[in-house]
């Protein structure tokens, strides 16, 4: 068995590094409570098994999975949603304007990159979906989830048109996704986007939230003051 690495960000919540790939620092998150558990994100088409023995290190099995939130449809983020769909009575939630994407039933759109996204990225000439994966609950701009105290979602259209963020009163993190990230000690602007502008609005959005903690898509995450670090977010990547 692989050993996870977990990091518990807040009361109940944890951050599972995905090792492997070429993303930086990527991340799903598990939350934990008497219900079962909640997941959010579920990294590369082949991390099922990480995910399986981080389970079993938090002492739950897979009939312990109640839903899996999908921020968006990218492979690093929903690659391995359809095989975790599949273990036992689990509900998967998207965004209602990202659902086609993450069940195939559209090709997802080709995010215009920067030079200096080129750089790192090189060209994107196609939209770097997953295995198909079914969507069982759509979910819009302030939907509550029944998990840590009333999960709000949060709409974050720019790096995907449908992505979707969630504020988790109860500890008070936010989950950005991609729309916010964790790069050399700085808060940034997430990368690799299909509108920058509107991403950056929907990072202000994200910074609205007032929370303390933020577990972020790619990245280290933010355990205190999280809020102010992301409205004062930097945007290394952008060409002006
Ligand atoms: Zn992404």
């Amino acid at each position: 068995m692989l050993t996870p690495n977990l990091l518990e960000i807040s009361p109940s919540l944890y951050r599972l590094r995905i090792e492997g790939g070429l993303a930086h620092l990527l991340n799903s998150y598990i939350w934990i409570d008497a219900d079962g558990v909640t997941l959010i994100d579920t990294g590369w088409p082949d991390s099922a098994q990480l995910i399986s023995d981080s389970l079993s290190t938090l002492d739950r099995g897979h009939s312990d999975v109640r839903r899996v939130i999908l921020t968006h449809f990218h492979d690093d983020h929903s690659g391995s949603a359809a095989e975790i769909a599949n273990w036992g009575d689990v509900e998967v939630v998207a965004g209602r304007d990202e659902a086609a994407y993450v069940t195939g039933a559209e090709q997802g759109p080709v995010a215009v990159l920067t030079a200096k996204e080129k750089s790192i990225a090189g060209e994107v000439t196609q939209p770097p979906h997953g295995p198909a994966c079914r969507v069982d609950h759509l979910v819009d701009d302030g939907d509550v989830l029944d998990f840590a105290g009333g999960t709000r979602v949060i709409t974050t259209p720019g790096h995907t048109p449908g992505s979707i963020a969630l504020y988790l009163p109860e500890p008070s993190v936010v989950l950005t996704g991609d729309s916010v990230a964790e790069f050399g000690g700085d808060v940034i602007l997430g990368v690799i986007n299909t509108d920058r502008a509107e991403a950056s609005r929907s990072l202000i959005r994200l910074a609205e939230t007032g929370a303390d903690v933020a577990g972020f898509g790619h990245g280290e995450p933010c355990l205190s003051e999280a809020s102010a670090r992301i409205r004062a977010a930097i945007d290394p990547f952008s060409d002006v």
